[in-house]
């Protein structure tokens, strides 16, 4: 039997996208082409004519929007629903509605040209701002906009397609996803679009598989053709051969039962046969996955990527704005805890020095930054202190070398829970530190360095990254960026031996948690928190629920005595073969 590996590559109708939603759907083609509309610039003679069209137009668009809210709160959350705020402001924007209003009166022009003209300048000075999330919001009120201009040419929104097809369009708005949704569409693809996409999020929370940022979908593909959408690995196959379909179908079953299987284990513990019980946290890297937190039943969150909010925003927000960011999260996650990593600017993430570093990763990077722009780091200290009042928050330092920069750290919280004292702000006094040990000399260093805080989090993206010198996004030297390494195995038992020697906690948030592969060793070397990509977490612990611990421990101290990637790889194989756990999530 093949697998997807072998599957994709042999396969020449295959189109790359982004993995946007979970799920494989096998269905027939609607090319979705939004109509374009043609802006009518002709001058007018009765003004009061245009004013009432005007508002008529205005007043049906509010009724449709309010009617696409509606059901996005029937089948999100209220939170998702927020999507369409920006959508709702432009309709109750007094100013913008009076401007056009006004113009209308004045140049004496259709409604249209002007209704236009307007809100498109709202979207250019979103689309020049260097954050990617104002150029989706942008994209967002191109809906309202031409809402409208439909409306005042009393055109109908074309919602009449079948049951049951796979949309593909260059674009989707939310309030396509939502319409579409009401006729159980089966899956999404799109030209355009990235993973924040709300098209994305909102595919995600209506569980409906999604390819994105195809960019040549629309052209390959024609209306009723049969495709195939992989929103796992992020593919769409066209006219698929006997065999892909034979070969999807039955991952489609396998995947059905498996969910079943696995929705039956939401409130169960994650726990070992022999009652070793495993904390299950979830990585979060973007706000919209936070349902996923709850969805897959996560203790909490174990790494949350502030930087995640530069790259939104474009900027540093200030003390004001990041406290209501991380209060939301976590007044939303509590009593759950969450783990709030100060930004690790640098290397491959978000730009932060103006002229090129030679080596960025090894150049400035998390904490080397932050210790040498105090006010950015204290700013966001700060922050965080002010989200933790409800006791549920702990901070992360990113990328420590040496006990200095623990040190430096520290007397900086502490500055900064000085200063909110003084100022009688509330926050948790004794709020959490820890660190992510993820360059090999702190991994050496683990006791000295643990000592001094509350808790510690290994970093194996950067950890393989230096310690097998092998750039972490570079494929020419891929093969040597080996999870299984011996050398890696040793280096994380002395990890978590010496971490557990200074009396702390010892979790991993690196992706190494979220492979399935990994889970039996990881949790046999004694880590006994996991932080993961929240849609693994049902998948390890279907895993860890099957495993007696004294079997872990034993196939840990098996491998911590082999000497090559692929004995260790070999060993943990056979393990699941012999204790016939199938490691499910690598079969979808
Ligand atoms: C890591 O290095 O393993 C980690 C979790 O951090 P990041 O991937 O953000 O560098
Ligand atoms: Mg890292």
């Amino acid at each position: 039997m093949k697998n997807f590996k072998q599957i994709y590559k042999e396969a020449d109708n295959k189109i790359t996208g982004i993995a946007a939603a979970p799920g494989i759907v096998i269905g027939n083609v609607y090319l979705f082409s939004k109509e374009v509309l043609e802006i009518n610039g002709d001058l007018i003679t009765d003004v009061d004519e245009a004013l009432i069209n005007l508002n008529e137009a205005l007043e049906k668009s509010k009724k449709e929007l309010s009617k696409v809210v509606q059901l996005a709160k029937e089948k999100m959350e209220d939170t998702r629903a927020a999507i369409f705020e920006a959508q709702v402001m432009i309709l109750d924007d007094p100013i913008l509605i009076e401007t056009i209003a006004n113009r209308v009166a004045n140049e004496k022009r259709l409604p249209e040209y002007i209704v236009n003209d307007e809100i498109t300048k709202y979207q250019n000075m979103m689309r020049h701002s260097a954050a990617s999330y104002m150029k989706e919001r942008a994209n967002d009120i191109e809906d309202i906009k031409n809402r409208i201009i439909r409306n005042l040419q009393k055109k109908r929104w074309q919602s009449k397609i079948a049951e049951d097809v796979i949309v593909v369009s260059e674009t989707l708005t939310p309030a396509d996803a939502i319409l579409f949704s009401k006729r159980s569409v089966k899956g999404f693809v799109t030209d355009h679009g990235g993973l924040t996409s709300h098209a994305a999020i909102i595919s995600r929370s209506l569980d409906i598989p999604a390819v994105v940022g195809t960019h040549n979908a629309c052209s390959s593909i024609s209306n009723g053709d049969i495709i195939i959408v992989d929103g796992f690995h992020g593919y769409v196959i066209y006219n698929p051969t006997e065999e892909q379909i034979k070969f999807f179908r039955e991952k489609i079953e396998h995947h059905k039962i498996l969910r079943a299987e696995l929705a039956g284990l939401k409130n169960e513990p994650a726990a070992t046969i022999d009652g070793k019980q495993i904390n299950l946290f979830a990585n979060v890297d973007v706000t919209g996955e936070i349902d996923l937190v709850f969805t897959n039943d996560a203790k909490g969150i174990g790494l949350y990527r502030t930087e995640q909010i530069l790259e939104e925003t474009g900027d540093f927000p200030n003390e004001e704005e990041q406290t209501k960011i991380y209060n939301t999260l976590a007044e939303r996650l509590y009593p759950k805890t969450i783990t709030i990593r100060a930004f690790d600017i640098g290397g491959d993430k978000v730009k932060f020095l103006d002229f090129k570093e030679p080596n960025p990763f090894l150049g400035m990077r998390g904490i080397r930054v932050l210790l040498d722009n105090i006010n950015i780091f204290k700013t966001q200290v700060k922050a965080v202190l002010r989200a933790s009042k409800n006791k549920n928050v702990q901070l992360m330092i990113p990328m420590i070398t040496t006990l200095e920069e623990v040190r430096k750290t520290k007397e900086l919280v502490e500055i900064c829970k000085m200063e909110l004292k003084k100022d009688k702000i509330d926050f948790d006094k004794n709020m959490r530190l820890g660190i992510m040990v993820e360059v090999p000399a702190a991994a050496v260093m683990t006791f000295d360095l643990a000592s001094e805080v509350d808790f510690i989090s290994i970093g194996t993206n950067d950890l393989i990254q230096f310690l097998n010198a092998v750039d972490r996004g570079n494929d020419l030297v891929y093969n040597l960026y080996q999870e299984f390494s011996p050398g890696l195995i040793r280096t994380l038992a002395h990890i978590v031996s010496e971490g557990k020697r200074a009396k702390k906690t010892v979790s991993i948030c690196g992706e190494m948690a979220a492979d399935t592969l990994a889970i039996p060793l990881l949790v046999g070397l004694g880590l006994d928190s996991l932080s993961m990509s929240p849609t693994t977490i049902p998948y390890a612990k279907r895993i860890i629920r099957n495993c007696q611990y004294t079997d872990l421990q034993n196939l840990a101290k098996e491998c911590l005595v082999l000497s090559s990637e692929k004995d260790i790889t070999e060993k943990i194989e056979k393990f699941f073969r012999a204790h016939q756990i199938t490691r499910t999530r690598n079969l979808i």
